[in-house]
């Protein structure tokens, strides 16, 4: 007979809920931690914190190289990526590697924050609307159109610095593309045991005809008409207390100071809708619920900007017999009085196939038997598995034969006498 292996009924052997809720990056090293998918992305691109050191948070000096930053920050995501360390502070401190990256890798944003600080990466935060560039100056929707023209209108302190580099540039930071969602729905065991799926996505991909930039191609930049290439326009505002002459971006060219002619096949915009097929492999023991990361194949960027992310979301179909709860799997089984009190043999259909489970001699209705580590492979560490647990139902004859019941009168005077059944 096998060792007994009955557990209390309730008590789920090491059951723990599953780590979820953050995506997996499957194609990126070190993606940022995915919860903010559902909400939006964090604030868009000038999502920072207050009183971080973006070098330190990195580990970098103030001179490191772009190469040296993405090592530090490589090195630092995998470290701290809540798939991986289950810390409590891992995911805030993943976030803040996150945003440091994103500042320090991207140029532009870089020396912003040399000069400014974060401050100047927000933009609308420090320089409150309405005390500059209202009078009818042009839309200033962004913090960094905003910041702009705090600066380009502030008297000159604009020019030697920012002002060359941003007006070379076209002026405004290019947007990121839309991160996309794709709704993804697995059968059982694929997501148990993960599985390779082909998916076919429609969004926003880099125009082919002018590589993204929007300019058509063959034509070169001609300057600005409206402010004759120099990026800005120059009103004169008068108040009670004197007439000031006020600098602001050129709302035709962004500050450009020249124009292009625009791509036919994208209308400008740098991009087309166009369908793609991607691969994504589904790693073992995600849920329903879980969503996996697809870097950069989110829509792309307007002129060029960065694609977006895919974000994977994932559903799991029932299975008629098997329950997942996390990591282990639940499932019934149901044996006759009489094996119940002799023992038996049944077959318990698991995830690896059916299995052979001992219910032993004189199983209780309602007990729960542990086949261990017949469970779902922890996500994110395949070598841990979770457990199959098998309740055991027992069904008593409710219309017993004469014959039954002459046998079972007899079992009762003999436990009577010998009282084994109480
Ligand atoms: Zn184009
Ligand atoms: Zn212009």
């Amino acid at each position: 007979m096998a060792a007994r292996r009955a557990v209390a009924q309730g008590r789920a052997g090491g059951a723990r809920p599953p780590a979820m809720g953050p995506a997996l990056g499957r194609r990126a090293p070190a993606p940022r931690a995915a919860r903010a998918a559902g909400r939006g992305r964090a604030a868009g691109a000038v999502g920072v914190r207050a009183e971080a050191d973006y070098y330190s948070t990195l580990g970098v000096g103030r001179g490191a190289d772009k190469k040296a930053i993405k090592s530090a920050y490589r090195k630092l995501a995998r470290k701290f990526h809540p798939d991986v360390n289950k810390e409590a502070n891992a995911e805030q401190k993943f976030k803040e590697i996150s945003n440091a990256y994103e500042v320090l890798s991207d140029d532009q944003k870089r020396s912003i924050y040399d000069r400014y600080g974060e401050a100047g990466l927000k933009g609308s935060a420090g320089f409150g609307g309405g005390g500059f560039g209202g009078a009818g100056m042009g839309d200033f929707s962004s913090p960094f159109d905003i910041f702009e023209s705090f600066f380009g209108g502030g008297g000159g302190g604009f020019d030697g610095g920012m002002g060359g580099g941003m007006g070379g540039r076209g002026g405004r930071a290019r947007a990121k593309g839309e991160d996309e969602r794709y709704d993804l729905r697995l059968d059982f065991l694929e997501a148990v045991f993960g599985c390779e799926k082909e998916i076919s996505i429609s969004r926003m991909d880099k125009c082919a005809t002018c590589t993204g930039s929007g300019v058509k191609p063959g034509t070169s930049p001609r300057a600005c008409s409206t402010c004759g290439g120099s990026g800005q326009v120059i009103s004169t505002v008068r108040t009670p207390i004197g007439t000031f002459q006020q600098a602001a971006i050129c709302p035709n060219c962004n500050g450009a100071g020249q124009t292009n002619e625009g791509c036919a096949a994208c209308g400008g915009d740098g991009r087309v809708k166009a369908s793609k097929k991607i691969s994504i492999r589904v790693p073992p023991g995600v849920d329903k619920d879980s969503r996996l990361r697809v870097r950069g194949e989110g829509n792309a960027g307007r002129q060029g900007g960065e694609s977006g992310d895919l974000f994977v979301v994932i559903s799991v179909k029932d299975d008629p017999d098997m329950l997942r709860d996390g990591v282990n799997v639940n499932s019934t089984a149901t044996i006759s009085y009489v094996d119940a009190i002799l023992g038996t043999t049944v077959k318990v259909k698991t995830v690896d196939g059916p299995v052979d489970l001992q219910v032993p001699a004189g199983t209780q209705p309602g007990t729960t038997l542990l086949m261990a580590k017949r469970g779902v492979p922890r996500l994110g560490n395949n070598t841990l598995r979770g457990d199959h647990l098998v309740k055991v139902k027992v069904t008593i004859p409710t219309r017993p034969t004469s014959d039954e019941k002459k046998k079972v009168e007899e079992i009762k005077e003999l436990t009577s006498k010998s009282g084994s059944w109480l």
